[in-house]
C-alpha cells in the first residue's frame, strides 16, 4: 500500500496509482460478490441470543398479582420499568414501556404535539406559523424522514464527538420561536459513535430557548452497546433538565430491538411526570394497555439490569470482531493516503467514514457494481442531501464476519479508486 498522501504524488505517480486501483476494481467485479452493508440490523447469531424468550414466559401473571393476558396497564409491568430506570438512571415513575418500536413512540409523541401541544405550548404546534428542529449531521436516517414527513423544517448543525455543536444550537433556538426541537442520539450516536458528554447535556438542557415548549428528543437506542470494556455512561438528561428547570425539554427513548428480537422487543419511554401523565393521556385513547406478555417475558429473560448488561456483553463477542474487520480493512486500504477519515467506534452499530469532497456518490455506484451494496449517499443528511457528498455510513453487524472482511477489502478499493479519479 502506497502510505504517501494521494494529493501530494506526481501526476505519473497517481496515473500508477490510478491504474493499479482499476485493476483492483476489475478483479473485484470479476468475483461476482453479493454482500450488504446497508442496514444496522442484529445478525441471526445475535437473534439466537434471545431464543429463550420464545418459551417465556413461564407466568400469567405479574408481581402485583395481574394477569397479562388481560386488558391494563398502559403505562407498561413494574417490573419492567424498574429494570430500565435503573440502566437509564431514572425513576421507574418516569418510564413507560410500550410496544415493540420506539420509534413508534417517537412518532406518536410527535402527532401529540402536533395536534394538542405539550405541558408549555402556547397552542398545538400544527397551528403554528412555521415549525423547525434542529439536526445534528449525520444523524439517523429515520428521524429525519420522519421530520420530513410530519413537513417540519430541518436547520442542521455539526455533530461533534462531544455531542451537537452546542454554540450551532444556541443560536438557533435562543431568539426563534419556530424551533421546537432538537433530535439527538446521545450514547454511540448513529452513525458517529459519538458519546454526548455531561457537559454538552447540561448546555442542551439548560440554554435559553425562544420556545417555551422546546422538546429534545433523546434517542437512547444504543445506551447500552458497548464494543469495549470501556462503557460509556450516558449523561442522566431528566435529572440534569430537572436540575436546570426545564424539567420538560427532554423525552428519552430506548428499546430492547438491538437487544432482544429487532421485531418483537420493547419500546420504552422517560420523561417528566407532566410529560407522562401528558403521553398517557393521549395513548389511552389509542390503547387499551400493551403487550404485557411480552413485558414479562423480557422480565423473566433478563432478570434484572445486571442480567442485560450480561446480554450486552454476548452480544459484543459476536460484533466487536467485525467492527475490527472494518477498521482493519481500511487501515490497510487506505491508511496513510489522506483520502478517507473513519471513526472506531467504542459502541453502538455504525461506522462514520468520511471520504474525499464529491466522492461518496461515486463509491456507492462503484461499490453496487461490485455486488457490494452500501447504504445511499447523504442518507444521514436530511433529505439525503449532503452537501460535500463525502459521507458513508457502513453497518458491519448483519453479515458474517468473512462477508465483513471481504466487502471492506472491496469498499477500500472503491474510495481509492475514486479517489484517484477525482484528483486526476
Ligand atoms: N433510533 C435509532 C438511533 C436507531 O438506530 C434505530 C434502529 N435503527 C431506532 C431508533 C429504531 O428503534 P426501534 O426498533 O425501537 O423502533
Amino acid at each position: 500500500t502506497a502510505a504517501a498522501p494521494l494529493a501530494s504524488l506526481s501526476p505519473a505517480d497517481l496515473a500508477a496509482f490510478r491504474a493499479q486501483k482499476q485493476a483492483d476494481y476489475d478483479a473485484l467485479c470479476a468475483r461476482g460478490l453479493a454482500l450488504d452493508l446497508t442496514r444496522g440490523k442484529p445478525s441471526s447469531a445475535q437473534l439466537d441470543l434471545s431464543d429463550g424468550l420464545l418459551s417465556l414466559p413461564t407466568s400469567t401473571t405479574d408481581r402485583s398479582g395481574a394477569d397479562v393476558r388481560n386488558y391494563g396497564g398502559l403505562e407498561g409491568l413494574a417490573e419492567l420499568r424498574e429494570i430500565f430506570a435503573e440502566l437509564l438512571w431514572v425513576e421507574p415513575e418516569q418510564v413507560v414501556c410500550g410496544g415493540n418500536s420506539s420509534l413508534t413512540m417517537m412518532h406518536q409523541t410527535i402527532v401529540d404535539l402536533l395536534l394538542w401541544g405539550g405541558p408549555g405550548s402556547e397552542r398545538p404546534w400544527k397551528d403554528e406559523p412555521a415549525l423547525k428542529f434542529v439536526c445534528p449531521v449525520p444523524g439517523y436516517d429515520r428521524h429525519f424522514s420522519m421530520l420530513a414527513d410530519f413537513g417540519i423544517e430541518m436547520v442542521t448543525v455539526p455533530m461533534n464527538a462531544d455531542g451537537p455543536d452546542v454554540e450551532a444550537v444556541r443560536a438557533l433556538v435562543a431568539d426563534d420561536p419556530s424551533v421546537k426541537g432538537l433530535w439527538i442520539v446521545p450514547t454511540y450516536a448513529n452513525p458517529s459513535g459519538a458519546v454526548c458528554s455531561r457537559e454538552v447535556a447540561t448546555e442542551l438542557m439548560s440554554m435559553p430557548t425562544a420556545a417555551p415548549d422546546f422538546r429534545v428528543f433523546w434517542d437512547n437506542a444504543y445506551a447500552f452497546h458497548h464494543l469495549t470494556e470501556d462503557e460509556a455512561k450516558s449523561a442522566d438528561a431528566l435529572a440534569i433538565a430537572s436540575g436546570c428547570g426545564h424539567p420538560d425539554r427532554p423525552l428519552l427513548f430506548a428499546s430492547t430491538s438491538k437487544m432482544t428480537f429487532a421485531g418483537a422487543g420493547v419500546a420504552v419511554m422517560a420523561m417528566s411526570a407532566a410529560n407522562k401523565a401528558w403521553f398517557l393521556k393521549h395513548l389511552a385513547m389509542a390503547s387499551i394497555g400493551p403487550d404485557k406478555i411480552n413485558h414479562l417475558r423480557h422480565v423473566e429473560f433478563f432478570g434484572d439490569a445486571d442480567g442485560v448488561r450480561a446480554h450486552m456483553r454476548r452480544h459484543r463477542d459476536i460484533i466487536a470482531p467485525k467492527f475490527e474487520a472494518v477498521d482493519a480493512a481500511l487501515t490497510t486500504g487506505l491508511g496513510g493516503l489522506g483520502i478517507a477519515e473513519w471513526s472506531k467506534p467504542t459502541g453502538g452499530y455504525f461506522v462514520n467514514l468520511d471520504v474525499l469532497d464529491g466522492t461518496a456518490t461515486r463509491i456507492i455506484q462503484l461499490a453496487k457494481q461490485a455486488g457490494i451494496a452500501l447504504t445511499p449517499a447523504g442518507a444521514s443528511f436530511p433529505h439525503g442531501d449532503d452537501p460535500r457528498d463525502r459521507n458513508i455510513r457502513l453497518a458491519p453487524t448483519f453479515p458474517p464476519l468473512e462477508q465483513v472482511e471481504t466487502a471492506m477489502a472491496g469498499v477500500a478499493t472503491c474510495v481509492a479508486l475514486a479517489a484517484a479519479e477525482s484528483l486526476s
